[in-house]
This record gives C-alpha cells, structure tokens and sequence, in this order.
C-alpha cells in the first residue's frame, strides 16, 4: 500500500492558496443533497459542524456528553497561538511555521504546518467576530503571552479558560444552525463502529446511552473529531471520558493508524497523590512565563521549607540548560529536565515527584494583584487541589500525560485512507509531529473545522453525485449486529474485577514502559504483557446491568476492551522507531548530554499501522516526509 499525502504542488506558501483555487467545489443548490456525518462536538467537530451547515449540507452531529458545551475542548486553560504579529516582535506565517515544525522535531508535513500556520490569524478575527471574550491590553487591542518553543509572544488568550470561551463561541455557531434545521444534534450518543459500503465510509453505528439502543446512520462523508486516546495511561490531565473507541473502530476497519506512540507529557502538572486518584490536573503552561522553575541543588534540601533554601542552593534548571528558552523551553524537553531532576533524588512532595514552579520573583516584580489578573483562575485551582496558597509557597509540578499527536492518517484534505472518511482536531496525526507546542491545539482543531474542511471535503463530496447509499444496505445491518455481540459478549462475562482496575493497570504499565522514557527491553515486556491482560479483561471483568439502559460500566468497559487493543499498538510503533525524537524518547538514542537523538536516515517517516486482525501484529505504511523548504537540524533551545 502507498499513501498519497495529495500536497499540492508549486511553493510552500503557495500551495493552500492554489489549492482553494483550485479546489473542487459544491454549489449551493447542490450541498442541501449531502449528508455528513459528524461525531464529536468539541473545538474541531463544533466549527465543522457550525461551518458546513451554515455552507448548507445537511449535518447529523453527534457527541457523548449531554451537551457539545462539555467536550473536553472546554477544559483548555492557557491560549491559542496565532501569526498576527500584534506585539510587533518578529513574529510571522513563516515563523510560526519553523518553530511548529521544529517544536515536533521535523517529524509533520511541512504543507499541512504552513497552511495551519496561515490560517491560524482567521481563527482569531473569526472568534472576535462571535464575542469570544480575548483578553485585551489597556489601550483595548488583544493581548498576547508566550508559550513554550517560541521566542515572540503569539498566545491569545481568556484568561486561563481560553478553551471554554472558544468553545463556548463555536457552540453558538453550531446552535444557530440547529435552529435553522441544518445541524441535527445527537447528545449522549456514542458512536460504535464505521459503516463501510464498497470501501467508503458510508455510516455510522450508534448507541443511545439513555435507552441502550443500538441504531445506524447513514451518510455521503463521516468526519470524526473526537478528540486524543491519552486516557490510554489511566491517569492524564485529559477529561474522563477521553478515549480512543471512535478512531480505533475505524483503524479496524481499515483506517490507518499514525505514530501512535507520539505522546505529549505535559511539564506542569500537579503532582499524583495517591495510589487511588483518576484524574490529574493541568497548571497551564503559561504559568511558566512568571514562574520559575526549580528544584534543590542538594539531595538534603528537598524536605525543607522551600523558603529556606537560599537562592544559591536552588538549581534553576530550565534557564541553567537552555538559557535563550528558559522556562519556556519545550513541553518535552522541560519534561524530561524535571524527571531528570528528581530521579537525581532532587525532587520535592510526596514520593520526591516533584519541582518547583515558583511566582515569588514575579510578585516583586509586578505585585499580586497583577499575577492574579492574569492567572487568578489557575492559583486558586491550586489551591482547591493541594490546599497551598501558591501565592506564598512555591506550586510543586511534576509532568503528566495530557495530549497525543499520534492519530488516524490523514491527507492534505484531512481524509483518512479510507474514502469519505475525514479526521479532525486531536484525532487526526497532522500538524504537530513528535511535540506538540502549547497553544497549537486550539489552532488546529478551529482551523481544521472553520477553515480546511469547508475547503477539502468537495473534493470527496463531488464524486458522489448520484451515489447515495441506500440505509438498507445490508452493511448497516451486519456492522450493527457486531456491535451488539460485541456488547453482549461484555455483559455475558459476570466476571469479579473492576473494568477501572484492568484500566489503571494498563496505564500504569504503559507510564512506566511507554511513558516519558522508552526502550527495548521495557516495551518488549509490555507488548507480552498486553495481551495477557487483555485475556484476563475478556475473562473476569464486572460488567454489572444489561444493555437495555444507562450504564456506565459498560460504556467504560468498550472504551478499556479498546484501549487494550490500542496500548499494544503504541508500544509496537514505540518499539520500531529506533530513535529519540520529540515525546518519544528511547533512552538508548540520546545525545551525551541527554538530548533526543533523531536518525533521519531511517525514521523520516510517518509509521501508519494498518489493521491485520484480531491476534496478528499490526503492519506498518511509511509516509516519507520531505523537507522542501525548512533543513532539519538537531533541535537546540539552548
Ligand atoms: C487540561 C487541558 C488543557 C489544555 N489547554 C490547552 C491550551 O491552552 N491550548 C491548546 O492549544 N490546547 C490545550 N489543550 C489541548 C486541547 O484542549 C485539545 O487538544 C483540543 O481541545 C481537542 O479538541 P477536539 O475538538 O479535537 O476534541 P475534544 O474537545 O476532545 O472533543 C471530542 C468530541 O468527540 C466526542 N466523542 C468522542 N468519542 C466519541 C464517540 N465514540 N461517540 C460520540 N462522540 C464522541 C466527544 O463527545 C466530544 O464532543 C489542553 C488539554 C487539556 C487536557
């Protein structure tokens, strides 16, 4: 199999232009004839969904939760970059570009960064335009901080609720629509499987999670937004509910499955407390352009009042390794300097998982109350969390699992290999290689929605004139049947373990072998370790309730069946890359001083994972990837 990327041709900063004019479109009096199915109504599915029904196809919308107000787009705390220059520090199109590809360690298509890059200054005038509430300067224009991986301030911001406030504007695009008639919204609906009629995605499987009901919807095009699988590790700063059902049922059914194992560990994250907690929580990154980051120079230090140790016994570590980054180096890289720090013994809190994230300069600086305009939200998080006013006492970090860059393969169009099925947001592997950059998911899950699809999906779309699928096509009917047996066969278990206790045991697993650090022998004992797990779920878990109502055991339950699936994978594709690069980092690739060493020679690869049924190892499709325009170096923030 070989996979066409479908970049146009002609130069960098050309290509999505001569692409529009290009393009393939739909006329007016034409779109009202389709139907598209969307599922998923966080950031991505949202402006689709709001973008395509104002354009005038017909949409079928569908989500998990009671309401799109809660996808888990809301939960995004520090801002959404954008090339709009407003603080006239240097910034551009071309900048944010380079430091996107660089931030994911030239493992993205340079085509598709460019034109999110490009597009990433619509999606400010667009939420402007819809009263997104940016925070704004004295004299009233927007105003920009900055995050990780830049050295110009292009962050856009609410606050520290940046994605409640998009969020909040793209679900009232989206309620226009369904009171005009042309967006159909299914709340608490989860899709189950992918209908398949002749190779195209023509369906989906659904199942009411009020009555239980298990039903079929069909449609010209299916574009799944739904969101990242980093609930895989049981604890991240992810929403519960974040899971990987709807992109790995497609995987099997013949959708690719790209890099997998690009997993972003998040710096500044508060610290796991206890063997029994479920959730962990994000303190945004934007804190770190106040807040210095330290731990203590000596072993003997880490017990101590922070306020005791003197300034000349704290190891400002960030700005000591990367001085021109500082605090705001790489999500990966700060990462990694802090599980350094403590596996040196240097850490603080419970169990010495540990750092600081120190405000007292910044205080002196500017006052509290500065600081708590800016970040109010965030300290008193903190404090509801730990009981600490971080006002007085350093906020103790320590990274967690919050985002993935891995998902389903993509072309420049955003479909998937499989015709008529498109990925957007977090769920497609596009734009953010090996390291995401903060502030760039919000980006491109609203330019995906607002402004690439509206493009791209004409030219699927206008291949299917006078193809529509018949809902009685027997292919509804037997992906159906599967999914019942499928749901059937959990409730028939009547096992005595937990579904939750499979899950945190998978997750644990995968921290320890597939989390920050990776190498052979590890992955190796997870990837043997995996399936017996997964026998013993298929033999002993509790699935209390039957089918027939709102359970949520058993909803739980297919999302863990899949991520037990699913976590054999990314140890799969982290074992075969035989590299350091970005979140994947194999301690046995690393430069002397402990970088992510690349081997471009034989990874400058996209690895898509093709399906080969239950039991058999996944295969993998290489996507190249060409650098036209940008030369691939080693990464430095120093
Ligand atoms: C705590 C936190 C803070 C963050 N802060 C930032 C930030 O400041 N800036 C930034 O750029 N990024 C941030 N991110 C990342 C960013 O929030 C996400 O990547 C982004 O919001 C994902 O949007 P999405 O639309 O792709 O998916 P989501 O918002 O996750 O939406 C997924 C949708 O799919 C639906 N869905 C999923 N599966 C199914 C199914 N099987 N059936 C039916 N519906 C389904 C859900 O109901 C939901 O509507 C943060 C992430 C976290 C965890």
């Amino acid at each position: 199999m070989t996979l066409d990327s479908k970049i146009p041709a002609g130069p960098l900063d050309k290509k999505w232009t001569s692409f529009k004019n290009t393009a393939k479109i739909i006329a007016p009096n034409n779109k009202r004839k389709f139907e598209i199915i969307i599922v998923g109504s966080g950031l991505a599915g949202a402006a689709a969904a709001a973008t395509l029904g104002e354009q005038g196809f017909n949409i079928k919308c569908f989500c998990y939760q009671d309401s799109p107000r809660r996808a888990h787009s809301i939960a995004a705390q520090g801002g959404i970059n954008a090339a709009k220059n407003y603080q006239n520090d240097g910034d551009s199109t071309f900048r944010l570009f380079y430091d996107t590809i660089k931030g994911g360690d030239f493992r993205a298509r340079e085509a598709n960064v460019y034109r999110l890059a490009e597009v990433s200054a619509n999606i400010i005038d667009q939420c402007v335009a819809q009263g997104v509430p940016f925070a704004r300067e004295y004299g009233g224009l927007l105003a920009n901080r900055s995050f990780g991986g830049a050295q110009v301030s292009r962050t856009f911001y609410a606050r520290g609720q940046t994605g409640q406030q998009l969020l909040l504007g793209a679900y009232q695009a989206l309620e226009a629509q369904v009171a005009r008639g042309s967006v159909k919204m299914f709340p608490r609906t989860e899709m189950l499987d992918l209908v398949l009629v002749d190779g195209h995605a023509k369906g989906i499987v659904v199942r009411d999670m009020i009555t239980g009901e298990i039903t079929t919807h069909a449609g010209d095009a299916v574009l799944l937004c739904t969101g990242g699988y980093g609930n895989v590790f049981y604890l991240s700063t992810n929403a519960k509910g974040c899971n990987v059902t709807a992109t790995y049922r497609a995987h099997k059914r013949g959708a690719l499955f790209a890099n997998p194992c690009y997993t972003q560990i998040h710096p500044t994250c508060i610290p796991v407390s206890g063997d029994y907690q479920s959730k962990l929580t994000l303190m945004s990154e934007s804190l770190r352009n106040d807040g210095r980051v330290w731990a203590p120079k000596r072993k003997e230090d880490c017990g101590k009042n922070p306020s005791d140790i003197p300034e000349d016994a704290r190891d400002y570590y960030l700005e000591r390794k990367y001085p021109s980054y500082g605090n705001l180096a790489p999500r990966d890289i700060s990462s990694r300097a802090a599980k350094e720090a403590c596996d040196d013994g240097r850490g603080v809190g419970p169990g010495g998982r540990g750092v600081y994230l120190d405000f007292s300069d910044a205080i002196k600086r500017f006052s509290q109350p500065v600081i708590e305009e800016k970040y109010g939200n965030l300290f008193e998080m903190y404090e509801n969390i730990t009981g600490e006013d971080a006002y007085k006492r350093p906020m103790r970090i320590y990274p967690a699992v919050h985002y993935t860059m891995g998902g389903l393969w993509v072309d420049y169009n955003l479909m998937s290999n499989i015709p008529g099925l498109h990925v957007l947001g977090e769920a497609n592997f596009s734009d953010h290689g090996a390291n995401r950059l903060g502030a760039s998911a919000l980006m491109q899950g609203l330019a995906d929605g607002y402004f690439v699809i509206p493009y791209t999906i004409g030219d699927y779309l206008s291949t299917q004139f006078g193809k529509k699928v018949d809902p009685k096509h027997p292919a509804f009917e037997e992906t159906r049947r599967e999914v019942m047996e499928r749901t059937q066969r959990l409730l028939n278990i009547k096992g005595n373990r937990s579904v939750d206790s499979f899950h945190r045991e998978l997750g644990l697993l995968l921290w320890d072998k597939c989390g920050m650090a990776r190498d052979k022998a590890g992955l190796t004992e997870a990837l043997e370790r995996i399936p017996q797990l997964r026998e013993e779920f298929w033999k002993t878990v509790s699935v209390p309730g039957s089918g027939a109502e709102l359970n949520q055991s058993l909803e739980k339950a297919g999302r863990v069946a899949d991520f037990l699936e699913f976590g054999e994978l990314m140890c799969l594709d982290a074992l075969t890359r035989e590299e350091s690069c970005g979140g994947h980092f194999r301690s046995e690739h690393q430069t002397p001083d402990g970088e992510a060493l690349r081997h471009d020679e034989d990874y400058m690869h996209v690895a898509a994972w093709k399906y080969e049924g239950a039991g058999n190892k996944a295969t993998v499709v290489k996507e190249p990837l060409v650098y036209e325009t940008v030369k691939p170096a080693t990464r430095s923030y120093k």
